[in-house]
């Protein structure tokens, strides 16, 4: 075992092998849960590109549930949470003769991939159950909650199937950080899925051997974004290279701190980050991506609630789904004038990919809105931004 700093808890760990703490490039993405409709084009876009084989039916790559009953496979979660002393991480708490702390789901787990779709959860509620609408009880409704969780390999740092394959088939390439599987290497031990926490390595019957998610590597390779980002109909996916201090990745995560890794407790340091649903109970995502701390949490809601008053925050915020190629760098114009600032994006070798407004103009249909009586928005007017102050708000954007 060696010993590894691991970035996200802030702490030495062991690992079974030296693996670099940082790397020129690290494949890294950040999901928006405020804006997935849970519309699965992401999960059929791998789908339809990667697992199309035989052998692969049962395989996901890509997958959004309803949180907090939803997962695939089922309870995966759950499980592993309920075996893991809590401030260990699974490496550290790995049984004697293993390398990591897991197990193998059973295949009736993997069977009903979108369980408990839209499933609420709150007082006087249970998992599959509905509530009815009553107006009369409208604080309780408000405290129900759910929401959707998009989950791929995470590519992570310190991979738990890179650490539990005795063939050694299992690798983090050096030059963008994507974890492959060498299909010519591997036996089909399941090793790798009985370790990954996240479970995103899958046994195919057909070839006996563990596939998962490729970071879709070959678009990476020429500067392009993955199936699942491009196609996503929410635009609440960016990936880009974290390591770089220009990239958006790095500014969310590590300036603004607005997206957190999912179960950090887990160990593996992984790369998706996500900016957590402002509707939901904080401890309960403070135990899914603060390491159980609720001010993490709070201060990551805080800030996304504030976009709107932090031009470098939205301007960020409007990367997202804009283009097809990785943007490597950003910078934002006329910072100091809302009424015209601006992000430029380039791409990774620094060529310029376009430019958006931060506070688009938005085209307001009168007649629908005089129909539905809309004054105008006294938030939005404060941000004073209006091109000419004699016309009503509602009638600029
Ligand atoms: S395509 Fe985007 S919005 Fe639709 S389910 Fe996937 S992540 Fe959510
Ligand atoms: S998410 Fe699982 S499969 Fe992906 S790199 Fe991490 S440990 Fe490996
Ligand atoms: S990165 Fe590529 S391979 Fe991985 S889940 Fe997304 S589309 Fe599938």
């Amino acid at each position: 075992m060696s010993r590894v700093w691991n970035e996200q808890l802030k702490r030495w760990t062991t690992y079974p092998y030296d693996l670099p703490d940082q790397y020129d490039f690290q494949w890294s993405a950040i999901f928006n849960i405020n804006r997935c409709i849970a519309c699965q084009t992401c999960t059929m876009a791998c789908k339809s590109t990667w697992t199309f084989g035989k052998g692969q039916e049962h395989m996901w790559w890509n997958n959004v549930s309803t949180k907090p009953y939803g997962d695939h496979p089922r309870g995966f979660d759950a499980k592993l949470l309920s075996m893991l002393p809590k401030g260990k991480t699974i490496f550290e708490a790995a049984p004697e003769g293993e390398r990591v702390l897991g197990y193998i789901p059973d295949d009736v787990d993997y069977d009903y991939p979108n369980a408990f779709e839209d499933s609420t959860c709150g007082p006087h509620i249970g998992a599959g159950q509905y509530q009815e609408i009553d107006v009369s009880k409208h604080k309780t409704q408000d405290k129900q909650w759910f929401f959707y969780l998009q989950r791929i390999c995470n590519h992570c740092k310190k991979p738990a199937c890179l650490a539990a394959c005795p063939r050694k088939a299992i690798y983090k390439r050096k030059e963008d950080g994507i974890v492959l599987i060498d299909q010519e290497r591997c036996r089909g031990y399941k090793k790798c899925i009985m370790a990954c926490p996240y479970k995103k390595t899958f046994y195919n019957t057909y070839t006996k051997t563990s596939q998962k998610c490729i970071g879709c590597y070959p678009r990476v390779e020429q500067g392009e974004t993955t199936r699942c980002i491009a196609a996503c109909i929410g635009k609440i996916r960016l990936l880009g290279n974290i390591e770089d201090e220009k990239s958006p990745i790095h500014y969310l995560v590590h300036k603004a701190k607005v997206a957190l890794p999912l179960y950090p407790q887990f160990g593996t340091e992984p790369q998706i980050y996500y900016i957590p649903p402002r509707w939901v109970n904080t401890k309960f995502l403070a135990m899914m991506f603060g390491n159980y701390d609720e001010a993490k949490i709070k201060h990551a809601v805080k800030t996304y609630m504030n976009a709107r008053h932090d031009v470098e925050l939205l301007g960020v915020l409007q990367l997202f789904g804009t283009t097809q190629q990785i943007i490597g760098s950003y910078e934002i114009i006329n910072r100091g004038n809302p009424k015209e600032a601006k992000v430029r994006a380039f791409d990774l070798k620094g060529q310029e990919l376009f430019v958006v407004p931060i506070y688009p103009k938005v085209e307001v249909h009168l007649t629908r809105d005089e129909q539905l009586n809309i004054t105008d928005n006294k938030e939005l007017a404060s941000l004073d931004i209006r091109r000419d102050a004699n016309v009503p708000w509602r009638n600029q954007y």
